[in-house]
């Protein structure tokens, strides 16, 4: 595992992490794939079949700010993904990052959520914010809805937008945080509710996105100073294009394409400095529309998770060209 050291971080950044072979894929003598050659780049030798049956592999090459093998640690990579981004925070800007990846490339695993590894966070330093009004909140768009999670029975929450494109949910729960090292320690923590909110929900976890914020506010003014969101986005894997699926199946699949669509979409207007933004696109931008406007101020992370195995070289390909596409101006 190379520690990507010194380099600096941009605005948009988009990286790789490849996870460890499971013991289910090693039993089946399944191969693993996937090679990280250096600290930004990464190879995909996918076995093919000829015309005559004969196997060849085939390579696809690809760059990103940076790649992580499967030796990298929780901590190295929250070191180049979270950590700016926290730092954005307290600047006053929106900070946002995204798991991205099919189920069990390793998500919720990155984000925090079974993680017994700690991330450790420098202290802000000498930052305009003092410590006394923040909030964190945690919710699930699942479809077109929302859901509050840090509520013990997930209420259902509506959306609005305002004359001015303010975009509320409404009655969405905040939890008041009072202390720069309780923030801290709910972002190092990758946040309780998170994790049950994942283990409770079976299956369909894998269907809905989970956005864990946390917003700083300053006294007397309205709106919040800085935040950051850190979204475990529902698996992108292609599942429900199938015809077996059932019908509820396609209509999720379905939902999670347009969101993801969307979505790379407005990083993309975020990227080019557009005048247009398509969050109104799907529920996920809308919701997040303040990660994508507000400039230079904001910072933005992708961390596409995959597989190493080649039984999901598919699903792997789609994921990197989808991170690949989210740069590329
Ligand atoms: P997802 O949220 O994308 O569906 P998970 O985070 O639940 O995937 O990961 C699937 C399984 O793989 C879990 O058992 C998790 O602990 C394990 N796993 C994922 N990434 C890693 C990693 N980098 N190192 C070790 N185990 C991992
Ligand atoms: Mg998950």
């Amino acid at each position: 595992c190379v520690d990507p050291n010194g380099a600096t971080v941009q605005q948009i950044s988009v990286c790789v992490r490849k996870r460890p072979m499971s013991r289910k894929e090693e039993n089946s003598k399944n191969l693993d794939i996937i090679t990280v050659p250096s600290a930004d780049s990464l190879i995909v030798h996918e076995l093919r079949l000829k015309v005559d049956l004969t196997k060849f592999l085939e390579h696809h090459k690809f760059r990103f700010d940076y790649t992580f093998d499967e030796e990298c640690s929780n901590a190295l990579v929250y070191n180049h993904t979270a950590r700016p981004l926290i730092k954005t925070m307290f600047e006053g800007g929106n900070a946002t990052c995204f798991a991205y990846g099919q189920t069990g490339s390793g998500k919720t695993h990155t984000m925090g959520g079974e993680s017994s590894e700690r991330f450790r966070i420098a202290e802000p330093g000498s930052t305009p914010w003092q410590p006394g009004m923040s909030s964190r909140s945690f919710f699930e768009i699942y479809g077109t809805k929302v859901f509050d999670l840090l509520l013990p029975n997930k209420p259902m929450l509506r959306v609005l937008e305002d004359a001015r494109q303010q975009v509320v949910v409404v009655g969405l729960t905040e939890m008041p945080v009072t202390k720069v090292e309780d923030v801290l320690r709910l972002i190092e923590h990758g946040s309780k509710e998170r994790t049950s909110g994942q283990t409770s929900a079976n299956a369909k976890s894998s269907r809905s996105h989970a956005v864990f914020q946390i917003a700083l506010h300053m006294p007397d003014s309205w709106g919040p100073y800085g935040k950051c969101s850190f979204v475990d986005l529902a698996g992108n894997e292609r599942g429900a294009d199938t015809q077996s699926a059932d019908r509820q199946t396609r209509i999720e699949g379905a939902d999670i394409n347009k969101s993801l669509l969307a979505l790379k979409e407005c990083i993309r207007a975020l990227s080019r400095q557009s005048s247009h933004l398509p969050f109104r696109g799907s529920k996920l931008t809308q919701v997040l529309r303040d990660s994508f406007v507000g400039g230079k101020k904001n910072k933005t992370c992708m961390i596409a998770m995959i597989s190493p195995s080649m039984s999901c070289v598919e699903n792997t390909l789609n994921t990197l060209r989808y991170a690949d596409r989210v740069k590329e101006l």
